[in-house]
């Protein structure tokens, strides 16, 4: 076993599971595979940038083992994560009678994650599915906590359920092949859990900023092992996202408002979070909630990491506009999750449009 291996534990009782981090751990995993399924069927989800990569890897190390893997590729990208794909996944497994014991296995990104998990839910009411993350935000955020969906004209993950995998299997040597894009949108995740959890895990980022950049081996597996245990905490406590796990939609509440109003089209994930995070610590600001230098010390981070830190005005409309249509929004009521500090957040309610307008519409002039 490599010396880099890690295993987490995510602790739901009946529903919980490890994940398995480190680099070139797969075949270690795939040994592992027969305590979750008798099948020698497995069935794999992914994208076909990521099968370009990786496809053929897999399926060496699974036939090697003994198992007959069948391959469902879809388009990369946002715009794949639609009910039709969900529907065609379903129709492949059904054309090749595949029978419930049959592992359905992730490979890819949050989009093969959320859609496969999301198929893997429906088929014979569950089948066992195991996440195979390939991006820096995959595999600290989305392959774990069980939550799978899909996207719907009326907004992101409109149609979804929590369904939590049997295990998550993070080969970190994976992330060598992703783009420096998709590498800086994952740390917008990143950012994230410092600012809303730990604030020593937030000195280790400024630290080692550049390292971090750079992919070093023994940085990235200590930030991914660090967002897991925050988030396997979080989870632990509010499986379900009835209370405290609303915490890890800091930036999200803006972001999704963004991606939307972009057509899914013009911004990753996680660049759409790290301007949320930014329009968070502004209007955090500007209601006396946080410190202008704490505000400064992200954006200075953020700065050096490449993430966006403005967005064109022609978008601010549209943002406010589906902030009041999200998903969370109770009475009429939106949540905004604000930071207080590096650290530390609070749920907000009741904050006045008009604040908000003018929070999105200060420095708009040089976005992009
Ligand atoms: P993604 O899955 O679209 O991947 C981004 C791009 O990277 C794609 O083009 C993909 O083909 C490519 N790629 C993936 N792995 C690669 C690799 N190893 N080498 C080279 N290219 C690779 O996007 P993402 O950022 O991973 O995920 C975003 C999605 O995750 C969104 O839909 C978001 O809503 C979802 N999400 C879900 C949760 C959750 O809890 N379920 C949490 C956060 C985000």
């Amino acid at each position: 076993m490599p010396d880099s291996f890690r295993r987490i534990e995510i602790n739901l009782g009946a529903r919980s599971y490890s994940v398995f981090l480190g680099y070139h751990i797969l075949s270690h995993c795939i040994a592992g595979l027969a305590d979750f399924s008798r099948e020698k069927e497995v069935f794999i989800v992914s994208d076909t940038q990521v099968n370009g990569y990786y496809g053929q890897m897999l399926k060496d190390l699974l036939t090697v083992q003994g198992y007959q893997p069948t391959f469902y590729l879809i388009e990369p990208g946002e715009g794949a994560k639609t009910w039709a794909n969900a529907g065609k996944i379903l129709e492949a497994m059904l054309g090749k009678n595949l029978s419930r014991q049959v592992p359905l296995l992730a490979l890819g990104g949050g989009v093969v994650g959320d859609l496969a998990g999301f198929a893997a839910a429906l088929y014979h009411r569950g089948v066992p599915l195991i996440q195979i993350p390939t991006t820096l935000l995959a595999q600290v955020d989305s392959s774990v906590g069980g939550k799978v969906a899909v996207n719907h004209p009326c907004g992101k993950n409109m149609i979804g359920t929590f369904y939590q995998p049997k295990a998550v299997w993070s080969e970190i040597t994976t992330l060598e092949t992703l783009s420096l894009r998709d590498w800086r949108a994952g740390l917008g995740e990143v950012l994230k859990y410092a600012l809303l959890w730990d604030r020593d895990f937030f000195r280790f980022l400024e630290e080692n900023a550049q390292a971090i950049l750079a992919k070093k081996k023994t940085v990235v597996l200590q930030l991914i092992e660090r967002c897991l245990l925050i988030k396997a905490e979080i989870v632990r406590q509010d499986e379900r996202d009835e209370g405290l796990r609303q915490i890890l939609n800091l930036g999200h509440t803006f972001g999704h408002a963004l991606e939307k109003a972009t057509n899914f089209e013009k911004y990753r994930h996680g660049e759409a979070v790290a301007l949320g995070i930014v329009m968070a610590l502004r209007l955090a600001e500007s209601l006396q909630m946080i410190n202008k230098s704490e505000v400064e010390a992200v954006l200075s981070l953020m700065q050096k990491w490449g993430l966006p830190l403005s967005f064109s005005s022609e978008y601010v409309e549209g943002v406010l506009k589906f902030i009041h249509d999200d998903k969370k929004v109770e009475n009429g009521q939106v949540q905004y999750i604000l930071p207080t500090g590096i650290g530390k957040v609070e749920v907000k309610k009741g904050i006045p449009p008009e604040r908000v307008f003018d929070v999105l519409s200060t420095d708009k002039k040089a976005g992009v």
